[in-house]
């Protein structure tokens, strides 16, 4: 699935473009949004611990591309539906979009668990939702991924950080946002102190276009 999943957004658009098309009144509201945008620390939706995925159609597969839109803006190698304020246990990625070149592996992971997990390796992470602030993270080095792709098709994955698997960092960050967890939770009181003054940026911003505190990390 992996090396056509570009080609297959396309044909999943044209093939919705041509159901809305037929349909000229909405009979239910739709699940997803049709407009996702990223939301930043600290947005709430960031917190909650998002849902199970039971339907694989056309609504989620079309969410999916969208994702894949948001995330090509940003410049991601990784996005969670969480991130876009859909609390749903879905992430999508392009490890690949971090090197310099054309080359792109788009892949999309639904209802994902990771099973027999070994070993450490560290990591300097990043997050979308948290622009500027980067820290070095501590996360299991050998792993099983189980997931679910967008047509509800479970596959097992073995992943080696250290023997070259970028991909398994991207994973296991974009997991944790489908249990309200981000990557900032990982650090140490020093780690903390050291981004204190650019998440006391992000809060005010936050604040000052929303007029809410939001989710506030406690430090
Ligand atoms: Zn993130």
């Amino acid at each position: 699935m992996h090396g056509c999943t570009g080609v297959m957004i396309v044909m999943i658009q044209a093939h919705f473009a041509r159901r809305c098309n037929r349909m000229s009144i909405a009979v239910s509201p739709p699940q997803y949004p049709s407009a996702p945008s990223l939301v930043e620390y600290p947005h709430p939706a960031l917190r909650r611990v998002a849902e199970p995925i039971t339907v694989f159609d056309d609504q989620l597969r079309q969410f999916c591309a969208r994702m894949f839109v948001v995330m090509e803006n940003e410049k991601g190698v990784g996005l969670a539906a969480p991130q876009v304020g859909v609390s749903k246990r879905l992430f999508i990625t392009d490890h690949l979009r971090k090197k310099d070149t054309p080359e792109r592996d788009p892949r999309i992971w639904i209802n994902p668990r990771i099973e027999a997990a070994e070993g450490t390796q560290v990591y300097e992470e990043g997050c979308l939702s948290f622009p500027g602030i980067y820290a070095k993270v501590t996360r299991p080095n050998r792993f099983d991924i189980i997931a679910q792709d967008e047509w509800g098709v479970e596959r097992r994955q073995s992943l080696d950080v250290t023997a070259g698997d970028f991909l398994g960092i991207v994973v296991q960050h974009e997991l944790d946002h489908l249990d309200g967890r981000v990557f900032v939770d990982h650090l140490t009181p020093v780690q903390l102190t050291l981004i204190r003054r650019k998440l006391s940026d992000l809060e005010k911003a936050y604040k000052k276009s929303t007029g809410q505190v939001g989710a506030v990390l406690r430090r």
